[in-house]
């Protein structure tokens, strides 16, 4: 039996084994991009963590069904659309897709569920309803309604506030605010000039959603009223989760969610990255220098999550050093296991491929993972070197480098086009054959599979197929 994996939930502040509530499927939501520009590295760093969560979790053996939200009405995105000249749908749209096209450069998978807040405006409502009906929220005299901190007591026990910091009856209105600002937040804005044609019919008069209430709705509905796992980068904590567990609750009655994990700041020099301080990278501003987004995701991939990653230029070389030695690896390991099938494992590999599931239970231990990864390399480039690692065991290890991958993402993907060399054999191959040398021909035949192709001879002349 595989021991269970131990996650750090921000609720409890303790590392915590973790099982999916049906013992099956693990439900997660992940607060996703509020899409009024191009995410920044930053932003995907919070989204490769979730990434890396959610290939282990399946990994381990389980399903996951995750949701991820696409905010696409707040103060930013009204703001910027109207500055634009453009309709908050045009305008989102535009930066939606750039998300969705910036995660298939990072390898990040597709989450089950992507909705959009303005497509489930009826069922904020209707949660906006039931905390009135409880008591738990009232209206304000400008229309809009409020959730009253006063009349849930456990307010403030994610982000641990100090009690006298709560200032009950006191109201704020925008979406992101301060710790020592803690009063009652909106739940629905009563329309003003600023919204310009944003606005939705409700029972208070036409307006539109506060930005929590758009999670805890969307989350709900989706994953049900109590699930697994909801993630975030640690500025989330509060308000945004804070309030997010406050409405649900509330409403409910029911715990909100069982494991919180948060992923601790991408920084660039001391400070982090964000839109506000001006001081971030797009991923395209990096493509555009060259770098590939397997390289970015080597980056924001390989510190562990909790710890805070220091971005620089430096460690960009450095993943790609590391990548290098890695195709380097994978190659030798193709050259000598050919077509053989896999026997069972060398003690070495066996030893690191218990040690690498084991790292990654361990709270996504990523740096114990990659230790036994270039354990696998050293010890695998020793074996050929002495040419003590037979082809059916070569075959083993590169068997367990693409499961291991599964996790990680990082290898290079099979080329579907032969290289340049591998064209040259084909060439020669030929030749040797309308000299009718055989055995050249043949050998040249070995030589070519053991690049990963094969050979067929056609009337239409020779045909490779990727082994
Ligand atoms: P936003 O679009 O600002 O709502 O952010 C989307 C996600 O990125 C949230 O989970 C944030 O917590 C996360 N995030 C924002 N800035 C950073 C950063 N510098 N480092 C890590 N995560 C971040
Ligand atoms: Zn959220």
């Amino acid at each position: 039996m595989t021991p269970l994996p131990r996650f750090y939930n921000t609720l409890t502040r303790q590392v915590e084994p973790f099982e999916p509530m049906d013992g099956r499927t693990v439900r997660m939501y992940t607060c996703g991009p509020t899409v009024h520009d191009y995410a920044h590295i930053g932003n995907f760093r919070a989204y490769v963590f979730e990434d890396l969560l959610r290939r282990f979790l399946k990994f381990h053996g389980w399903g996951v069904i995750q949701v991820m939200n696409l905010t696409d009405v707040d103060d930013k995105t009204i703001r910027k659309s109207r500055a634009a000249g453009m309709s908050l749908k045009e305008y989102t749209q535009r930066y939606t897709q750039a998300f969705f096209e910036d995660l298939d450069q990072l390898r990040i998978e597709r989450a089950e569920h992507y909705p959009a807040a303005t497509e489930h405006i009826p069922d904020m409502i209707r949660l906006i309803e039931r905390l009135i009906e409880k008591g738990y929220a009232y209206q304000s005299p400008d229309g809009s309604v409020y959730f009253s901190i006063a009349r849930f007591p456990t307010y403030g026990r994610l982000a641990r506030l100090d009690p006298a910091s709560l200032r009950p009856g006191a109201r704020v209105s925008q979406d992101e605010y301060e710790k020592d600002n803690v009063a009652d937040f909106a739940l629905w804005k009563a329309w003003d000039e600023a919204d310009g044609d944003v606005a939705w019919d409700s029972p208070w008069g036409r307006g539109r959603p506060g930005w929590h209430i758009e999670c805890s709705a969307m989350s709900m509905k989706y994953l049900g009223e109590t699930f697994d796992i909801h993630t975030g980068g640690q500025d989330n904590i509060f308000p945004h989760h804070e309030d997010e567990i406050a409405q649900s609750e509330a409403a409910t009655g029911h715990p909100f969610v069982r494991f919180w994990l948060h992923c601790a700041h991408l920084i660039v020099d001391g400070r982090k990255m964000s839109k506000s301080l001006g001081n971030f990278y797009t991923l395209r501003d990096l493509l555009q220098r060259g770098w590939t987004g397997r390289e970015v995701r080597y980056v924001l991939l390989t510190t562990h999550y909790r710890q805070h990653l220091n971005f620089t230029f430096d460690s960009l070389d450095a993943a790609r050093a590391a990548l290098a030695r890695l195709d380097d690896f994978r190659a030798r390991l193709d050259g000598v296991a050919g077509t053989v099938p896999p026997a069972s494992l060398p003690v070495w590999a066996a030893d690191a491929d218990g040690a690498f599931h084991e790292a990654l239970a361990d709270d996504l231990n990523i740096s114990a993972a990659m230790a036994a990864l270039f354990d696998v390399v050293h010890e695998g480039h020793r074996a050929m070197d002495t040419r003590s690692l037979p082809a059916a065991e070569a075959a083993a290890v590169r068997a367990m480098l693409q499961n291991w991958d599964r996790v990680l993402g990082i290898l290079r993907p099979d080329e579907t086009e032969p290289s340049p060399d591998v064209v040259e054999l084909v060439r020669r191959r030929e030749e040797m054959r309308a000299a009718r040398q055989w055995a050249e021909a043949d050998r040249l035949r070995a030589e070519i599979l053991a690049r990963g192709w094969t050979v067929q001879d056609t009337p239409q002349g020779p045909r490779l197929r990727r082994r």
